[in-house]
């Protein structure tokens, strides 16, 4: 079920409204959503203590939907220098931020350790060298390679980039411990946009045995396991929600069987960026153009710029356009941007109200991994972000680009050279 009732009863009938003020097209998040999910996710894990969340930076890089993310307790999750300044000027300080990296350079390290610093975390056993001087909390990054099957977005574990690999977990704590760290966490992230709290279950019982066989060798105690993001949410209309309680209840078994076993707990450490905003966000497009030739078409006033997930991934996003009868009389049409790419189609051959022009279109559950994959291809410029605040009020979050920021690294004092 994309989009949830309460949200649509908050924003259809001051949509008309906020499209006339700030002109489409725009993505608009919902703050009373999200923070709603913040404290589902804290409510499911109370049991397991400490545990916290690191919001997911990349799914929706805006200061504010951050600062909400602090107001809540939550810590971020980054891995690169303009994250890590975002998640500072939300507030986030040394420990509230997670810096997970992935070939990562000297200048990303040192950033990640200015200011107060940032728990790293490392992609591979060969960045141990690399830092220096060595931080006393370190975590890793594990990869099971051939032990899991992963899935579509992430991919097969073995072909996949992240990670150290199941040989060099022990050297790596090893190393770790040689370089004066006393402080440890262990990471992981096998999937993505995953709807089965069984396989999140069984990505957590993994690390714990990691955790388990790591600390048999070294001695470590951990002081957390970070299962990563990837909860996924339903795009789809027929496909229902995750069911968080039933992961926090697994997890919990899993937790107290470690503890007894073990003779101590980690904390838990999770990075959803996706669960947390992703069905908390629209973007709200403008219909332009109809076009008739093998198919039907409607033009929108937004393109891939805006939202590249149909485009990269086949991703569906439901569409909804309000005021129109939703459901009957149908027709089936393929919902179109302006950019010179035949991938440019929010829908494809998708049954929908018979639209008009001028009307608006709700592209549904934007709310991460949306305006923050945007790009500039065929001059196309992104669109601006609007809160709906708890109180009803809506707020500018980011305005739209501008000509003068497309131009702008085109703009500078000449540099040449002549090389013999
Ligand atoms: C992308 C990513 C996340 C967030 O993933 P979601 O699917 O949005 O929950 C968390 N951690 C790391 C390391 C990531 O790369």
């Amino acid at each position: 079920m994309p989009m949830s009732p309460a949200f649509q009863k908050r924003l259809h009938p001051v949509l008309s409204q906020i499209a006339d003020h700030f002109d489409t097209p725009f993505h608009i998040y919902d703050e009373a959503g999200i923070r709603e999910t913040g404290r589902r996710l804290i409510e499911a894990f109370e049991k397991i203590q400490p545990f916290r969340e690191y919001y997911a930076v990349k799914a929706l890089p805006n200061l504010r939907i951050l600062e909400i993310m602090q107001d809540m307790g939550f810590g971020f999750d980054c891995s690169s220098i303009p994250e890590l300044v975002l998640s500072r000027m939300a507030g986030g300080r040394g420990e509230d931020i997670m810096f997970t990296s992935n070939n990562t350079t000297p200048e990303e390290f040192a950033a990640a350790r200015a200011e107060g610093g940032s728990i790293i975390n490392l992609d591979d056993i060969s960045l141990v060298e690399k830092l220096s001087p060595f931080p006393e909390l370190i975590s890793f990054r594990y990869n099971p390679g051939p032990r899991r099957t992963g899935n579509a977005i992430i991919g097969n574990p073995v072909e996949s980039k992240y990670g150290l690999s199941h040989d060099q977990v022990v050297p790596a704590y090893q190393m770790a411990i040689k370089k004066g760290a006393h402080r440890f966490g262990l990471h992981t992230m096998v999937a993505s946009n995953e709807l089965s709290y069984r396989n999140i279950v069984e990505t957590t019982r993994m690390i714990l045995d990691i955790a388990a066989w790591v600390g048999r060798s070294t001695g470590i105690q951990f002081e957390f396991v970070n299962i990563g993001g990837g909860i996924g949410i339903p795009y789809q209309p027929d496909q229902g929600i995750f069911n968080l309680k039933a992961l926090a209840e697994d997890i919990e078994g899993l937790f107290r069987a470690f503890q007894s076993v073990n003779g101590y707990q980690p904390g838990l450490s999770m990075e959803c960026g996706r669960f947390m905003t992703g069905p908390h966000g629209v973007l709200v497009t403008r219909a332009i153009n109809h076009k008739s030739i093998y198919r039907e078409y409607v033009g929108v006033d937004a393109c891939m710029s805006a939202l590249m997930r149909p485009a990269m991934y086949g991703a569906y996003h439901h569409i909804t356009v309000p005021g129109r009868n939703n459901g009957t009389p149908a027709k089936v049409v393929d919902v179109v941007g302006a950019l010179c790419e035949n991938n440019d189609k929010f829908a494809v051959q998708r049954s929908l109200p018979a639209i008009e022009e001028k009307d608006l279109l709700v592209i549904h559950d934007t709310g991460a991994h949306g305006h923050a994959m945007g790009f500039n291809y065929n001059g196309r410029l992104q669109p601006k972000e609007l809160l709906l605040r708890t109180d009803g009020t809506v707020e500018l979050i980011r305005r739209e680009q501008r000509l003068d920021d497309y131009l702008a690294t085109q703009t500078y004092d000449p540099d040449v050279i002549q090389p013999h």
